[in-house]
């Protein structure tokens, strides 16, 4: 059935295979995205099918999610068998996944704690807690402050939301939670003087929380130099340095965490997106020394459930046993290369292509009237999914298990995509 089709089938109810009506669906869901008129139906690997039978090579990975692709036989595998064995019990009682889990994220990280809970959001909204106890209860600050960056993307719960350094973001929602203070990205000095006027009478800045690459804001690499610094402050004056890595860690960039690619270590750092390969799971990391919940201080429900930990930790071993991480490097240098020859070949209309491993963004040029969005409609048409990051951003993320083949398939449909909208 083709989509036209799809759109104006009657509604079925009743029957477990109702065929997708595009018109009873936002009659019934809250209108909170504007969505492609694209219903997708299975996925293998890097490729997914929508309902029309029509084929897609997948470089959004349902948001830099899909770290193995889809339906790899690992996570088939690992879903079925914990669903067959135990899937929830609540934090009422040990999981043995969720300490396994632990070990390992522990182990290849800088971390010796995680927490965890089900999305980027509740990762941010735990570190945000963590920080302001530790605040309270070690450094006896009565009203700490939390400096995050402009552009940045922490979540959409009210705390993250407020962390979010995006007035678009923020519009019809105050009043926000106090205690964020905004600064721009990359930017040493104005860090600095954000400190030094907040903490001009007694210290307040309880933590400096920023992206290791900013994703959503427009994949804007973060500068070695400034993120040094920004450690040697942090370290001086007591401030947790609170690194997000929801979107670039996982192994996106090429390491396992975006801040190895700055070469510092986090005090605190989130994860989500990639860490379940698609499956429901965030984790807020920390070294031990600011470790400072205890018994009733955060909970989540699902949080860690045997489920959604067994198949993590199955993401992250074959991450590792099949050294995917040596992929995302060779992957991301093709992906870059040949990108940079379209830029080459079009420069009224890109400028440059930016980011790290298989995190990039494809920026388009301030003269072009072309925007991200006209770019990632005409690629659809033209079998690639790619999503935009801001305006004129084209963002690339494909699963880190991407082939060579796949990488030139992806470049070529971009190029064809070109000579279509020129
Ligand atoms: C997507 C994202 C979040 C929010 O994650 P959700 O799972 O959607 O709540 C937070 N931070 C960053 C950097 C993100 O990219």
């Amino acid at each position: 059935m083709s989509l036209e089709t799809l759109l104006q089938a009657p509604p079925v109810s009743g029957s477990s295979n109702a065929a997708f009506s595009a018109e009873t669906f936002d009659q019934a869901v809250m209108s909170t995205y504007g969505r492609f008129p694209l219903a997708l139906e299975r996925g293998a690997g890097c490729r997914v099918w929508d309902v029309d039978g029509k084929e897609y090579l997948d470089f959004v990975a349902g948001i830099a999610t899909c770290t193995l692709g889809h339906a790899h036989p690992v996570m088939v595998e690992t879903v079925t068998q914990q669903m067959q064995t135990l899937h929830h019990v609540s934090n009422l009682y040990y999981v043995p996944q969720q300490g396994a889990l632990a070990q390992w994220l522990t182990s290849h990280s800088c971390a010796d704690r995680a927490f965890f809970c089900n999305s980027g959001a509740e990762a941010n909204e735990a570190a945000i807690k963590l920080a302001r106890k530790y605040a309270h209860t070690v450094r006896n600050i009565a009203e700490p402050v939390i400096i995050t960056a402009n552009a940045s993307f922490h979540g959409r719960t009210l705390a993250t939301v407020t962390a979010t350094g995006q007035p678009k973001y923020q519009k019809n929602f105050s009043p926000l939670v106090p205690g964020f203070h905004y600064v721009p990205y990359n930017d040493l000095a104005a860090l600095e003087a954000a400190i030094a006027t907040l903490d001009q009478d007694s210290p307040r800045v309880a933590a400096i929380m920023l992206e290791p690459l900013q994703g959503e804001g427009g994949v804007n690499p973060g500068d070695r130099v400034y993120f040094q610094r920004v450690r040697e402050l942090c370290t001086e004056r007591n401030i947790l340095l609170m690194i997000d890595e929801v979107q670039a860690g996982m192994g996106r960039t090429g390491c396992y965490w975006g801040h190895e690619m700055l070469d510092i270590e986090a005090d605190v750092f989130t994860s989500a997106k990639g860490l379940g390969g698609g499956v429901p799971i965030g984790a807020m990391l920390c070294q031990e020394e600011f470790a400072v919940f205890q018994p009733g201080d955060h909970a989540s429900t699902y949080g860690g459930n045997p489920f959604v930990c067994a198949v993590a930790l199955a993401v992250c071993q074959t991450l590792e046993r099949e050294n995917i991480l040596a992929n995302v490097r060779d992957r991301g240098d093709q992906l870059r290369a040949g990108l940079q020859g379209l830029i080459g070949a079009y420069p009224a209309v890109f400028t440059q292509v930016r980011g790290w491993g298989l995190i990039n963004g494809l920026v388009l040029s301030p003269d072009t009237e072309l925007t991200a969005l006209d770019v990632v409609k005409a690629a659809m048409d033209s079998g690639l999914l790619l999503v935009p990051a801001g305006p004129k951003v084209v963002r690339l993320v494909p699963p880190l298990i991407v082939s060579e083949a796949e990488v030139e398939e992806a470049i070529a449909i971009v190029q064809k995509t070109l000579e279509q909208l020129l």
